[in-house]
Formats: C-alpha cells, structure tokens, sequence
C-alpha cells in the first residue's frame, strides 16, 4: 500500500469510529481530503486508492491540478474550500463541483450570473465567521439568518449547508455546536467543519464533510514569506 493509502486507511478508520461513537452512520460523513499544496502525483496516489473528494483553497491552484484528474476519474468530486474573488467566480462555477465559502451577496450573485450562463449547479455551503475574526472570512453570526434566506430567496443559490473555520487558539467544540445550532435553525442539511488536529470532535458534533489536510498528505511546505 502506498503511504498516502495507509494515511487514508487511518483517517477514515478515526472518522467511522468517531462517527459509531456518537450513535452516527459513518457513511454520513465525507471525508474531504485537501490537497493545497501538493502535486497532482499525491492526488492519483489517493484516487489510486479509491478516494474522490478533494478540496483546494484556491482557484488558479486548483485549475493547474484537476482538469486532467477530473478527465482520467470522472466521479472526482473538488471543493472549493477557500475564499472566492467575484472576479473567479466564473473559473469557480466551471471546475468546482462544491463551493464551500459564499460569504457575501456579491458573491452569490455573482454565482448564479455563472451557473445560468454556464448551466452547471455547485451546491454551495455559507461559511460562517463563528469566532467574528476581523481578519477571517465568513458571514457573521447575527447576519447569517437573513443572508441565508435572501441566497434562497432573492438568489436562488443552491444552500445545502454551513462551513467553519475555528479560531486557532479556542476550543474548536463550541463552534462546531453553534455551527450545527445556526444550520440547524435553519433548515440546512450539511456542515463542514473539523480540520486534521479537530475532524473527529467535529464528527461527534455532526459534521457531515471534514476537511483534512496533512492528516492524509504530511505536512505543508511554508508559505512563502512577503516582504
Ligand atoms: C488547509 C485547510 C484545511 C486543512 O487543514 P489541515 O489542518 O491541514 O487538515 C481545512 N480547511 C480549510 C479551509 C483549509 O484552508
């Protein structure tokens, strides 16, 4: 078995048993593996082992690694996990199957101008600024029943769930509650959260789509510095 197989077999035995653990069916939960980063050769390695989700932050990234993916494995399944310029929105509705980070109307109505025009359907997630981070993305709380109603309503835009992302330094548990809480409210089926250090807290609190990261592909090269 390859190493990112073995790595795949681990996180995904952590997510039943997290899953079993909360009277949940581990077939509930979709392991989103996020391959930011990484080459297109530990993608295959995955997709070699029978796993077809990914996620990727950002758009340019992702359309330099998954058009041939997506061609050779035609039930690949790519999220867009990262914040989205109106300006991509095109590029986005194009090679996304799900996009998980709406947060602002100009945005939603920038991408269902695309899905109109290009009559592919993403189904989005609203993500959710649950620690009110001045420098994070995501709706904020108290805005989030409106917004949600007017992407229904005045969009039109295929809500299927909420995401987070929780602040680095607290406890990841409590966000996760009010993300379910706030999805919960209203009407909303599906909830991203968990990342590697938290996914299976976030499984007992009823995340339907984890997203993973160097659980399943090591660690990330640094960032490069700007000076
Ligand atoms: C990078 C990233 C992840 C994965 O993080 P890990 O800690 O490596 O698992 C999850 N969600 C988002 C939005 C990310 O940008």
């Amino acid at each position: 078995m390859s190493a990112g197989a073995d790595r795949l077999a681990e996180v995904s035995r952590h997510i039943a048993e997290a899953a079993r653990a909360a009277n949940r069916n581990p077939a509930d939960v979709t392991l989103v593996a996020v391959s930011k980063t990484h080459g297109a050769d530990r993608v295959r390695e995955l997709l070699e082992a029978g796993h077809r989700v990914f996620g990727e932050n950002r758009v340019q990234e992702a359309q330099g690694k998954f058009p041939d993916l997506k061609a050779a494995w035609p039930d690949l399944e790519l999220h867009l996990i990262g914040p989205l310029q109106t300006n991509k929105a095109r590029d986005a509705v194009a090679l996304f199957d799900v996009v998980q980070s709406v947060d602002r109307e100009k945005l939603a109505a920038a991408l269902v101008k695309e899905m109109d025009r290009l009559d592919r359907r993403p189904a989005c997630f609203i993500q959710v600024n649950t620690g009110e981070e001045p420098q994070k993305a995501g709706i904020l709380p108290k805005d989030l029943d409106a917004f949600v109603a007017a992407c229904r309503n005045q969009y039109q835009l295929p809500v299927v769930g909420l995401m987070c992302i929780p602040p680095v330094d607290e406890e990841p548990a409590l966000h996760f509650a009010l993300l379910a809480k706030m999805a919960a409210r209203n009407g909303l089926a599906k909830l991203s959260m968990g990342m590697s250090a938290d996914y299976e807290t976030a499984v007992r609190l009823g995340a339907t789509h984890v997203r993973v990261g160097s659980a399943l592909f090591g660690a990330r090269p640094p960032l490069p510095v700007h000076a």
